[in-house]
């Protein structure tokens, strides 16, 4: 059965109200409720419990972490980034949402910056699905519609995705990648935008299924463990003079 580790910075949760009023035990407790009800093995790690909940024993039985941060970027120590980043590498799944585009892990995976236009005006947003096949976008409608959105617009710099399941247009006028699929070494990562703190988006149903969907597609492969490195050949072929085989 895929483990899921659901990852939040839980800073925001506990110092606003309002956003208390949307998650009174934290983002990632209604996240992990609805990976839970689908089906999956869930746990969760915050920022603040040591090594931010993220030992190498939780990493290593971990098969999809979702990251959810966004005040406190810089606070998340650089050997952890590195600890996440080699699991991604190794296979884990990873799923970023929202203001994570900003974490010092999606940065490094993505190589670019991941600035992005933002406005917190509560406009509606309607994310297109472009790849109907796309097993992330099982079971939805042609759009998602959300009342109330923070809006991001491009340019959002990020390397071109590997697939674009989803574009969303805002009121005001913006239009933005929100699901973009990604591989890094034997991982698969999958940034998905909505999911601001003042507005009840992880209780949203079809926000949910997409969640679902995401960990399922971002559950590792049995695929084989490639070597690297000097290579002996699988043929019987001449090898120059001066060559050294070691
Ligand atoms: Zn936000």
């Amino acid at each position: 059965m895929t483990t899921v580790t659901v990852w939040n910075e839980y800073r925001h949760e506990r110092e606003s109200d309002t956003v208390a009023e949307i998650y009174p035990d934290g983002i990632h407790v209604v996240i992990a409720d609805a990976l839970s009800e689908a089906g999956f093995e869930t746990q969760t790690a915050t920022l603040d419990e040591p090594a931010h909940g993220l030992t190498e024993a939780v990493l290593a039985e971990t098969d999809v972490l979702t990251w959810w941060g966004h005040a406190a970027h810089d606070e998340v120590r650089d050997e952890i980034v590195e600890r996440v980043q080699q699991r991604v590498l190794e296979g884990m799944g990873l799923i970023v949402l929202h203001s994570g585009h900003y974490s010092k892990l999606f940065k490094r995976l993505m190589g670019t910056t991941c600035s992005l236009k933002w406005r917190e005006a509560s406009e509606s947003e309607r994310l297109w699905v472009l790849e109907p096949s796309h097993p992330i976008a099982a079971g939805l409608d042609e759009y998602i519609e959300l009342e109330d959105a923070e809006m991001y617009g491009e340019r959002f710099d990020v390397p071109a995705p590997e697939t674009l399941v989803f574009t969303s247009w805002f009121e005001g006028g913006e239009v933005f990648r929100s699901g973009c699929c990604y591989r890094r070494g034997n991982g698969r990562v999958f940034y998905f935008r909505p999911g601001h703190e003042t507005y009840p988006i992880y209780h949203n149903e079809a926000i949910q299924q997409v969640l679902v969907n995401a960990v399922g597609w971002a559950t590792p492969g049995d695929g084989p463990t490639p070597t690297f490195g000097n290579y002996e050949p699988r043929e019987s072929i001449a090898l120059s003079d001066d060559r050294t085989v070691h």
